[in-house]
């Protein structure tokens, strides 16, 4: 690595490196300012049927608007509130913020193809004691119902504490409340276990989409999986579509739903009620 980068250039990448970890010292012990500060915005992202590009939902996705950093993305600081326990207070806030505005949307168009509103929520939030309390009493705040919300869960999250986290799905389905697996084939516990989840859908990450259309072995995985998880009737959404021809794939395939910068970007919530008009069946047809 050092190799032919001379004292000086040496020096300086020890300085960079040094400069980099302060950085993230210094935005690791401004969590907590930050969640008293209200400085979290949420951006949205569609989630389409693939088959008519209809929204039917929209999954919240946190930034940090950093005094002094700007717009910060998930990557720069969750990892962080993970392990300082911040993001209980952060995951708290996105839960009762995405209903709020999703009951919003509701309210001012009852009609809407928008039926459901993702929320993430990190190992560290669900495994605190009164997390089903927690959504309960934010369903109950924001005014929503139960079936609107969609929580995404990590495989990772179903290794910690089996018990507890099975108990919990299951009195959170019990509300009415629907569950996701997040990122489905990057964990390690994969198909096995899925049959004693009690989960809605599965999201299958965007590395498995990424070679469908350039590599037989990945676009027969993806078929068999989402064979597998019609099976079981479990809904799958494909992330991270990019291109045309990845959603004709999938439609084909029998994936029903999927969400990727092919369909929109995560958008600011100003722009959210144009688009559900936009893709109303209607509007699509004329
Ligand atoms: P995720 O839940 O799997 O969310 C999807 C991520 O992929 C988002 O990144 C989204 O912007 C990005 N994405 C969507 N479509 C495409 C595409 O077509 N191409 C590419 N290259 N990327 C696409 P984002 O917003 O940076 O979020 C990253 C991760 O941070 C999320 O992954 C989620 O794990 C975590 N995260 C976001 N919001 C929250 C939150 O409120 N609480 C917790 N605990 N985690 C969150
Ligand atoms: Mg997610
Ligand atoms: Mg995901
Ligand atoms: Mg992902």
């Amino acid at each position: 690595l050092a190799k032919g980068m001379g004292k000086a250039g040496w020096q300086r990448y020890q300085s960079d490196l040094a400069h980099a970890m302060v950085q993230r010292l210094e935005l690791r012990t401004q969590l907590h300012e930050a969640i008293e500060d209200e400085q979290f915005v949420l951006q949205y992202q569609p989630i389409v049927e693939l088959v008519d590009q209809r929204v039917t939902g929209v999954e919240a996705l946190v930034r940090w608007q950093h005094p002094t950093r700007g717009l910060l993305g998930p990557f720069h600081f969750v990892e962080a509130a993970e392990e300082n326990g911040t993001i209980i207070g952060i995951g708290g806030w996105v839960m009762r913020e995405a209903l709020r505005q999703f009951a919003a949307w509701k309210a001012a168009d009852p009609d809407t193809s928008l039926r459901y509103i993702s929320v993430n929520v990190s190992p560290r939030q669900f495994l605190a004691p009164d997390f089903v309390e927690q959504v309960r009493s934010a369903l109950a705040a924001a005014g929503a119902r139960p079936e609107w919300l969609l929580l995404e869960v990590t495989e990772s999250l179903v290794l910690k504490d089996a018990a507890k986290v099975v108990q919990d799905l299951r009195a959170l389905r019990a509300l009415g409340v629907r569950v996701a697996i997040d990122d489905f084939g990057t964990g390690y516990s994969s198909l096995s276990y899925l049959r004693q989840m009690p989960v809605d859908v599965l999201k299958l990450d965007k590395s498995f989409i990424d070679d469908i259309l350039t590599s037989r072995q990945q676009h027969a995985l993806v078929d068999a999986i989402v064979t597998l998880a019609g099976n079981l009737d479990l809904a799958v959404v494909a992330e991270g579509i990019e291109e045309a021809g990845q959603r004709v794939a999938l439609d084909t395939m029998g994936c029903q739903y999927g969400q990727g910068y092919h369909f929109a970007k995560p958008l600011w919530p100003t722009e959210i009620p144009a688009l559900i008009e936009a893709t109303r069946p209607a509007a699509l047809l004329a």
